[in-house]
């Protein structure tokens, strides 16, 4: 089985338009149980997934009737995406609840996702939805993404996705079946099964065009999200949604093999930038996020820098300086909760409190 939830507790699934639209424009709701089966026996499985689904611009455009599938345009895209959106919604609500799922939907520009403070946000979000057992639809916010902030296709947004949720599996359901090293109408054509590192001859076996047309997704997007995926310690996969139950029915596909060094973001936490600030932390405290533990108020003695939410700070033990981590909370806040257990944060704040002062996800040990 492709990503195993013994193997991969958490996993991403990205589905193309195409598989989720019919050429009518209306949504394919036999497939959708099919796939719908497969993530509830996952979720059983104790995997915790979570669902990229597109389909909002294509369902969209068939009700509201416009040309081209409605990409004539970016405002008939963003139009189509704001009526297709409502729709796409509802029945994955409705399929995964026929399952005993509750859906839950998260609409994301690449904005949200690259500006540290939203990130973070985004983060906490679908962490919190994947361990209350929810399973997340996410898409582009297309109706309000300009073209300048967009992702424009799923597959790059279902990396960065897998990136957040600190996932180490990506598939891509879509209507090829992996990479090819030619053109797969070429009859000499052969699939690649197993990409261990992107290399220019592997971008070169890319072909920009999305098949169906549907979708914006081609190979190249594909191999970018790969890329993206990889650095962030997660396996991709390219794989056919062209089947009845495809993530639990085995087929041919291509893995591109997670980067076995620290994952990327991991790397940059732990090297690459300027720490705003210091917290201080006690030896029990230290001990816990040896063992992979969050940075938890009560175990903070004292701060020193003036940091903002989102912004990176060093973290020092009795022996000192032991991790790096993005701040879940400006410096004043953070000081006022300097040795505080968590059931006292909200009083001292006066907001819902952050789980934790630097979160496990968003932290290199040094
Ligand atoms: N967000 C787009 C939609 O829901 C799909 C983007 C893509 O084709 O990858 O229609």
């Amino acid at each position: 089985m492709l990503f195993a939830p013994a193997s991969c507790p958490r996993l991403i699934v990205k589905i193309g338009s195409a598989l989720l639209v019919d050429g009518g424009g209306g949504v394919r709701r036999g497939w959708l149980a099919g796939i719908t089966a497969d993530i509830a026996a996952r979720a059983r499985a104790g995997q915790q997934v979570a669902v990229v689904s597109s389909g909002a611009i294509a369902l969209g455009a068939g009700r509201l009737g416009l040309a081209k599938g409605g990409r004539a345009s970016l405002e008939d895209a963003q139009a189509a995406a704001a009526v297709g959106q409502i729709a796409l919604s509802q029945v994955w609500a409705e399929v995964l609840a026929a399952e005993g799922l509750t859906a839950a939907q998260m609409l994301v520009t690449l904005g949200d996702l690259e500006d540290r403070r939203r990130y973070l946000n985004a983060a906490a979000t679908l962490d919190r939805l994947l361990s209350l057992g929810v399973v997340p639809v996410i898409n582009e916010n297309d109706s309000v993404a300009t073209a300048e902030i967009r992702f424009g296709d799923n597959d790059r947004l279902a990396a960065r996705v897998a990136q957040a949720a600190a996932a180490q599996g990506v598939v891509l359901l879509s209507d090829v079946d992996g990479l090819f090293d030619r053109n797969p109408a070429d009859p000499a054509a052969r699939r690649i099964d197993r990409v261990e590192r992107i290399d220019a001859a592997i971008e070169a076996m890319a072909d920009t065009r999305s098949a169906s047309g549907m979708g914006s997704g081609g190979m190249v997007s594909k191999i970018a999200a790969a890329r993206i995926a990889n650095a962030a310690g997660a396996h991709l996969a390219i794989a056919s949604g062209q089947i009845d139950r495809p993530l639990s029915t085995p087929a041919p596909h291509t893995l591109f093999v997670a980067e076995k060094s620290a994952p990327a973001r991991k790397a940059w936490l732990a090297g690459g930038l300027t720490a705003r600030g210091t917290i201080h932390i006690d030896a029990g405290a230290a001990r816990a996020l040896k063992d992979g533990a969050s940075l938890l108020a009560a175990g903070a003695i004292r701060l020193e820098g003036d940091f903002s939410r989102g912004d990176p700070v060093a973290i020092a033990g009795p022996d000192g300086t032991m991790a790096r981590g993005l701040a879940e909370y400006d410096a004043d806040d953070a000081r006022r909760l300097l040795g505080c257990r968590s059931e006292e944060h909200a009083a001292l704040l006066g907001y819902a409190p952050r789980t934790a002062l630097v979160h496990r996800n968003h932290m290199a040990l040094i």
